[in-house]
């Protein structure tokens, strides 16, 4: 995709959400936090299914480290990775306390050196929270990337410095969103709707997938 084909295209496919938020529930920044790391290789829908009853026992760092390991992994045992997920969410609430006085801390280094937090994780707390923006590249965002033109990449690192690089910076926070949602709910990775696409007169892929035909119409 050209440079500057990026904004337009932007502009289409968040039409009527100018200012787009995660779909994950959250309150604090902690919760989003916790929201975040068991959201890995796992869908929103089955993350705030969990979250809830977790929430309800434990959300803030110190009563998150006492509920312990055995305490979390009791109500995320849907989600995948949860024994995981479960060890690393109490020792994360355990460094939290002994290096943050509790608080999520406002800077990717400290985010990244705690466990079950990586890059993708600390770029979306980075970007919710803290304003920062940032790119946080999931599925959705590695294939649209790719697929759209606006920043083909091999690695999600290239992806995600390529969009960096190429976004218009005033449109960087909301894009992660809006490539997002449009890669969940219309250019999936089976079958993009190219049909109804408001950003088809900008993207580069080619052939643009048809409208599926209706019974009664003739081929
Ligand atoms: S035109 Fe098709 S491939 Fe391009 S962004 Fe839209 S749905 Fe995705």
């Amino acid at each position: 995709m050209k440079r500057a084909d990026i904004a337009p295209f932007l502009r289409a496919i968040s039409a009527g959400n100018p200012t787009p938020r995660t779909e994950l529930v959250y309150s604090t920044p902690f919760t989003l936090l916790v929201a975040v790391v068991l959201s890995a290789q796992a869908t929103d829908a089955a993350v705030n299914k969990a979250t809830p009853s977790l929430f309800a026992e434990a959300s803030d760092p110190d009563s998150m480290a006492k509920l312990g390991a055995d305490g979390i992994a009791r109500h995320i045992r849907s989600i995948g990775l949860w024994q995981a997920k479960a060890k690393n969410l109490a020792a994360l609430s355990h460094l939290l306390i002994q290096r943050h006085g509790g608080d999520v801390p406002p800077d990717r280094d400290a985010l990244e050196a705690l466990p079950g937090v990586g890059r993708k994780t600390a770029n979306v707390v980075l970007n919710e929270i803290f304003g920062h923006p940032t790119m946080a590249v999931d599925t959705h965002i590695f294939r649209l990337g790719n697929r759209t033109g606006i920043a083909p990449g091999k690695t999600v690192r290239q992806v995600e410095d390529g969009l960096i690089a190429r976004i218009p910076k005033d449109m960087l926070r909301p894009a992660h969103h809006w490539l997002i949602l449009h890669g969940r709910y219309l250019c999936k990775a089976r079958k993009p709707e190219c049909w109804r696409c408001p950003g088809a007169e900008w993207c580069v892929f080619t052939p643009k997938t048809q409208p599926p035909i209706t019974q009664g119409q003739v081929p």
